[in-house]
């Protein structure tokens, strides 16, 4: 154990399938080992008898036995509408079960309880949170979780959220390559320029950075949010059971114990593929036959695992092209490659990172820790140890207003530097019109309806004129911290109105509260 005499800020990387705590002791980022010794903690939750909530790797032992009760992939869902097609789509290949909420939010089903993403994730931080606190024998209570760098407003705020629940300051979110990017600069003094590929279960994301005299510029980010290892885990899972159903007239999918037999086998037999060239995946009593038990007994190779997942493959050039494209970069000009993540494990990921920049991406990183550990380092930047290190990010999503043919008009492009600022003038569309609605929207679809709607508000008591006459300024300031102030002026009158967009994650403060008086004594 060691003593702080200054409170710390721990940083915290929330993955999908495996989170990680980390903090800075002198200058240097450590990561912690949990209490079950490892150093990182399988993003898990499962509910089993009345109130117990397990996490962490004995949920992940569980998860066999109680499918439906055990919760994995969380952060898939928060901040996302029920409705939205990649929540459909996953809610379909889940053991467990995901119900909309009152306000249209995906939420998880046990037995007869609903619970918010939000909640779930708060027992994986109280989790983490009490992992650094056994460690330094001190009661912590700031933290800087990191996000996918294509995480929305709203998923930012509900990570956020999550944190508050588990009785935690949150001082910052940080993007996940940026983190990485800290992690892999503090220790390479020259100046730089890295694509940061971040390949973990359920998203991936590029980043390109400029290291250049202690300054971190985030040049680009780009990604895919519905990209991850979970999607090669699918795809295995059908392969062996489409052959399965072929040979023995039964789909093991409809089995919730049998899919998750097969989903762990398939995720073992992927993550063994990464260092042998074949593997076998045995599944005794799998299912019962009309003369007796079925067993699955099969090898598989790398060769039909890359085959199989070939299409997923292809999909990671296209958001580094953007990333390249929008730095102004062509891939010559990246001096280095870092991958973080599981699946930047898998041999054919690390040959497409090396297709794509023409550089074998370098070695010597924990991909499983640098996240983590860059948020310790940004918990020194922001408490002061480490003074000579600048951070300059961008926003991963373009913000505008919705205009009158339906479209969205932009005022922030993705990729601008935060903090950022940019006005435009908009003239009224009807004789006498005496009021704009002002609609804010994030997202890069042409049309404002697809994208996501962050609020509204109204500047009214517009003078009587002519349409087009009265003009009224918008502003948009966008701090660090990636909050949104929306501003609107009428120039003849002066008249103004403003708003702060602190996007909402679909749970009020007040159940914010009661949760966090709940999970705070787990
Ligand atoms: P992360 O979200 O960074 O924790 O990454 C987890 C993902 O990486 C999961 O889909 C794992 O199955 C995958 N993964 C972990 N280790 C390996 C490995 N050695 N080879 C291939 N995939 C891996």
């Amino acid at each position: 154990m060691s003593s702080s005499a200054t409170k710390k800020i721990i940083g915290i990387d929330l993955g999908t399938s495996n989170s990680c705590v980390a903090l800075l002791e002198g200058t240097e980022p450590v990561v912690i080992h949990n209490q079950e010794g490892g150093r990182t903690t399988p993003s898990m939750v499962s509910w089993s008898g009345e109130d117990d909530i397990i996490v962490g790797a004995p949920s992940k032992r569980q998860m066999v036995t109680n499918p439906t009760r055990t919760v994995f992939g969380i952060k898939r869902l928060i901040g996302r509408k029920f409705s939205s097609p990649e929540v459909q789509e996953l809610a379909s290949s889940l053991p467990y079960s995901v119900v909309s909420a009152k306000n249209g939010d995906a939420w998880v089903r046990i037995d007869n309880e609903t619970h918010s993403p939000q909640e779930i994730s708060a027992h994986i931080l109280s989790k983490m949170r009490r992992v650094a606190e056994e460690y330094l024998g001190d009661a912590i209570d700031e933290a800087i979780i990191t996000v996918p760098a294509y995480f929305d407003e709203v998923q930012r705020q509900a990570t956020k959220d999550a944190g508050t629940i588990a009785g935690l300051t949150v001082r910052a979110i940080i993007n996940e390559p940026t983190a990485a990017a800290l992690a892999h600069g503090a220790h390479h003094e020259h100046d730089q320029r890295l694509a940061v590929f971040d390949f973990g279960g359920g998203t991936f994301d590029i980043s390109i950075l400029a290291i250049e005299s202690g300054v971190f510029e985030v040049l680009s980010t780009s990604g895919d949010s519905q990209l991850g290892g979970d999607d090669f885990d699918r795809v295995i899972i059908d392969f062996l059971a489409d052959e399965f159903q072929t040979r023995n007239e039964f789909d093991l999918r409809t089995d919730a114990v049998a899919l998750q037999r097969l989903k762990e086998a398939a995720e073992r037999a992927k993550i063994e593929l990464s260092s042998t060239m074949t593997t076998d995946v045995n599944l005794p009593f799998i299912a019962a036959g009309s003369t007796g038990p079925i067993h699955l007994q099969r090898q598989l190779s790398r060769r039909e695992l890359e085959s199989a997942c070939r299409h997923l493959l292809d999909q990671l050039g296209s958001p580094c092209e953007k990333a390249l494209g929008a730095a102004h970069c062509r891939p010559e000009d990246v001096d280095q490659v870092i991958l973080v993540g599981g699946m930047t494990r898998m041999p054919a990921v690390q040959e497409k990172a090396l297709d794509i920049f023409g550089k074998p991406p370098s070695k010597g990183v924990n991909p499983d820790e640098i996240v983590a550990m860059g948020a310790a380092i940004h918990s020194g930047i922001m408490g002061g140890e480490l003074q000579e290190i600048i951070l300059l990010d961008v926003t991963p999503l373009s913000l505008g207003v919705r205009v009158i043919s339906g479209k969205m008009s932009v005022l922030i492009p993705a990729n601008t530097t935060i903090p950022a600022r940019e006005s435009k003038i908009f003239a009224t569309i009807e004789d006498n019109q005496t009021f704009v609605a002002i609609e804010v929207y994030q997202g890069e679809a042409e049309m404002a309806a697809q994208n996501r709607r962050l609020g509204r508000f109204i500047l009214g008591d517009l003078p009587r004129a002519p349409r087009g006459q009265v003009r009224v300024e918008v502003s948009f300031t966008l701090d660090a911290d990636g909050i949104l102030e929306v501003e609107a002026v009428e120039h003849s009158t002066g008249r103004e109105a403003s708003v702060t967009i602190e996007a909402a994650s679909g749970l009020s403060q007040d159940e914010i509260l009661r949760l966090a008086g709940k999970t705070r004594g787990y």
